[in-house]
């Protein structure tokens, strides 16, 4: 019978299985870390970004969600401001981390010792330009694998643009709006924004 216990075979069984036991949690330590990162603007957090962070965070032992600063552009949300969005947002993710960084994705990829780079699509549109990038830092770093996650999609029509526009010409009254496309700190934020 399967799982019966004979004196003879426990005695030939036990050292085994105690050695297994013991041995076990070493293999699992002796796996290397897999480390995504995720970067963008994030000017400021949608539920579309929400959305591929929590998808992601569930493919990797840590992902690192990277703002990053592009001194060309002119955001609406300081970098601060962007990184404590994100970490209000993601604070029930225990294995989710949020910095900020200037220069080359990659660069900060490889600082930061992650293998996979993680990036969403929206719509066929983006596949180009995503897909352009991704060959790109495949020549920078070759070492480092760009995953795509499809965007649901409930989500796949936001982006930061669209809020900023229908936040800021829209005014107060687009607040009951804006909760179908932002997390609930990000309406306060923006409302902030409004104010001043
Ligand atoms: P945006 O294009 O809205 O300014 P980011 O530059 O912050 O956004 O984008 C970072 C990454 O998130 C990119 O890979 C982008 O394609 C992806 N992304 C942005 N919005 C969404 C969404 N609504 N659903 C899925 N992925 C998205």
């Amino acid at each position: 019978m399967v799982g019966s216990f004979t004196r003879r075979g426990g005695v030939l069984l036990l050292p085994v299985a105690y050695f297994a036991v013991l041995l076990s949690p070493c293999c699992h330590m002796s796996r290397p870390t897999r480390i995504g990162l995720y970067a963008g603007s994030f000017d400021p957090v949608t539920l579309g970004h929400q959305d591929i962070i929590r998808r992601g965070a569930k493919l990797v032992d840590r992902l690192i969600v990277s703002v990053g600063i592009n001194p060309d552009k002119r955001p609406l949300f300081t970098p601060p401001e962007r990184v404590e969005l994100l970490q209000r947002v993601l604070s029930d993710l225990p294995n989710v981390e949020v910095d900020c960084f200037e220069g080359l994705t990659v660069d900060h990829v490889q600082r930061r010792g992650a293998q996979v780079m993680l990036r969403g699509i929206r719509t066929v549109s983006d596949i180009e330009a995503e897909f352009t990038m991704a060959l790109t830092n495949r020549t920078l770093s070759p070492e480092v694998e760009t995953v795509f996650l499809m965007a649901s999609e409930k989500y796949s029509h936001i982006s930061s643009t669209l809020i900023k526009q229908i936040a800021l010409m829209g005014g107060q009254g687009s607040l009951i709006h804006l909760e179908q496309f932002v997390p609930d700190p990000v309406i306060e934020a923006l409302l902030g924004k409004l104010r001043k």
